[in-house]
């Protein structure tokens, strides 16, 4: 381990504060904190530092003070950064990875699977220099022509959940940082170190002090960034009640603002499904990072016949699933993140009991060896749920999988574009009828075709309907860079000596 990985690792002190301008900033004793917990002990680790609105105005006022020279370089030279920043974080995933699961709970080998899928944002912010080409249309009229391009907005903010502490930001920031905007990043406050990690190695890429800025903290920040003036526009990832806030605050704000909100994500099995695929792919998508993914799947809908065979599968699965300490290369699924959120989830497999669902595999009474205070919940499996039961209209984000049997295609269809969310859905079957079918009818932003959590590529872009999204814009990809700049139409003529007089009506071609 080399000088800057030991840096890196150090980082997870036993406090965490902000990055300001290039430099760290530590809470004072003025200061709220926040207590950040490891969730396969349950012990405290750290405290994490809750800014200030003053600390929240300098790290705007940095960030609107780095954005003229950051804007005015060639867009070469800024996805220059982005490459030297991709070099260095896969140099250093491996504690990137590992600050996560300290904070999160997840498995280590999800872990550096989330720091991957968020660098493929930066690779593709890397071909800024192309995404940023406007269009040119000679002789619009006589001697007059015309082109468009896209110029960055200024002060851009993330405000991002605890459920991926590296991805969800780096669906963001590369974007952002590429199309010449500056940026303050306020991380989840129950898994905060990540994101210093990712504004040092940002710093040690090359780029300059100011233009990517962190603070720490909960509403009190948000709520500052929300209401600055220099603040041109909001990115938000998180639960719907606090999207749909962000949203109205920061549009009534006049900024430019995407929402990303919760989720239900339903696979619904046909009958004709390869059914250990299919059952393959729940295990997976559901108790994966113990269902702490927005869009892992928590319902699945289990149409005519299959039913009985897939649940009597399930059955035998989902109790052989290991749960342990994220750090153990042999755990399948960790803890969850906080004492708070165990105690939500396992009382929403309660309400499950009271509501009249079958529990069938029932997770509550794991206990983990060594690690008895950790945050762990065994996997839980309800069958017989139906749309009447909170536990099938609410988000739950824990490892509970809602089984609901429908009669045929079109009953399950039905089920999926009811729910008031709309983040992902999948369909398994071996019927491409059947599939395109739902492709094209299903009200749900991302779309899975034997493929259980279709997240897009960093190269398309992520985002749902309904509850799932508030805003225009879904992130990263095509869509990212249009919601990272403003789009500028420039009409130009050059008249050599000649003065036709002023021109009182509208201009045009006959
Ligand atoms: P959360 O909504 O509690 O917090 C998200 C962010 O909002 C955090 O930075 C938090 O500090 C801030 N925040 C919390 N309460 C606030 C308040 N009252 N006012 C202002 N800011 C506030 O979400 P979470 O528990 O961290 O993350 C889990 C949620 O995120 C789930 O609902 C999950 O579905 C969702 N999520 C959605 C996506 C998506 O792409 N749609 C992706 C990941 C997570």
């Amino acid at each position: 381990m080399g000088s800057s990985d030991s840096r890196l690792t150090a980082q997870l002190g036993s406090q965490v504060g902000h990055w300001i301008a290039g430099a760290d900033v530590a809470g004072s004793a003025h200061d709220r904190y926040g207590d950040v917990f490891n969730p396969a002990t349950g012990e405290l680790a750290r405290r994490v530092a809750l800014a200030s609105p003053e600390q929240v105005d300098a790290a705007v006022k940095a960030a609107a003070a780095a954005f003229p020279a950051w804007s005015a370089m060639p867009a070469l030279r800024r996805a220059r950064v982005m490459f030297k920043f991709k070099e260095l974080a896969e140099r250093h995933s491996a504690e990137l990875a590992a600050a996560i699961t300290a904070e999160h709970g997840k498995v280590f080998s999800d872990a550096e699977g989330e720091v991957i899928r968020g660098l493929e944002v930066v690779e593709f912010a890397c071909g800024i220099p192309q995404l940023l080409k406007g269009e040119f249309s000679e002789q619009v009229g006589t001697g007059i022509d015309m082109y468009s391009i896209r110029q960055p907005l200024g002060v851009c903010v993330g405000i991002t959940p605890f459920n991926f502490p590296a991805m969800v930001p780096m669906w963001m920031f590369p974007v952002a940082l590429a199309c010449g905007n500056t940026f303050v990043l306020k991380p989840s406050e129950r898994d905060p170190s990540t994101a210093l990690l990712i504004a040092r190695l940002l710093k040690d890429a090359g780029l300059p002090d100011g233009v990517f800025n962190v603070v720490q903290g909960d509403k009190v920040a948000v709520d500052a960034l929300l209401h600055h003036p220099q603040v041109s526009a909001v990115s938000f990832v998180g639960s719907t009640p606090i999207a749909r806030y962000i949203h109205d605050t920061a549009a009534a704000q006049g900024k430019r603002v995407q929402a990303l909100g919760g989720a239900k994500n339903h696979m619904v099995v046909m009958p004709d499904a390869d059914l250990a695929q299919a059952v393959d792919a729940v295990i997976g998508a559901a108790y994966g990072s113990a269902g702490e993914r927005c869009m892992a799947v928590s319902v699945t809908v289990a149409v005519g016949d299959i039913a009985d065979a897939l649940v009597a599968r399930l059955k035998e699965r989902v109790p052989a699933i290991k749960v342990a300490d994220g750090m153990d290369p042999s755990a399948e699924m960790g803890p969850l993140v906080t004492r708070t959120h165990f105690d939500k989830v396992k009382g929403y497999v309660d309400t499950g009991v009271a509501e009249g669902a079958r529990l069938v595999v029932d997770g509550r009474g794991l206990s983990v060896p060594g690690r008895e205070n950790g945050f762990f919940l065994g996997g839980c499996l309800f069958d017989d749920v139906t749309p009447q039961m909170r536990i099938y209209q609410e988000e739950i984000f824990g490892p509970v999988l809602c089984i609901v049997r429908a009669r045929d295609f079109e009953e399950a269809l039905q089920l999926v574009n009811s729910h008031e969310f709309g983040n992902g859905t999948a369909i398994f079957t071996r019927d491409g009828d059947a599939a395109r079918e739902f492709a094209h009818r299903v009200q749900i932003g991302m779309v899975g075709i034997n493929v259980p959590i279709p997240v897009p590529m960093a190269f398309h872009s992520f985002g749902g309907w309904k509850a799932s999204l508030y805003g225009d814009h879904h992130m990263h990809g095509p869509e990212g860079v249009r919601f990272y700049t403003r789009y500028k139409a420039v009409t130009q003529r050059w008249p050599a000596g000649i003065r036709a007089g002023a021109d009182f009506a509208i201009p045009t071609l006959k």
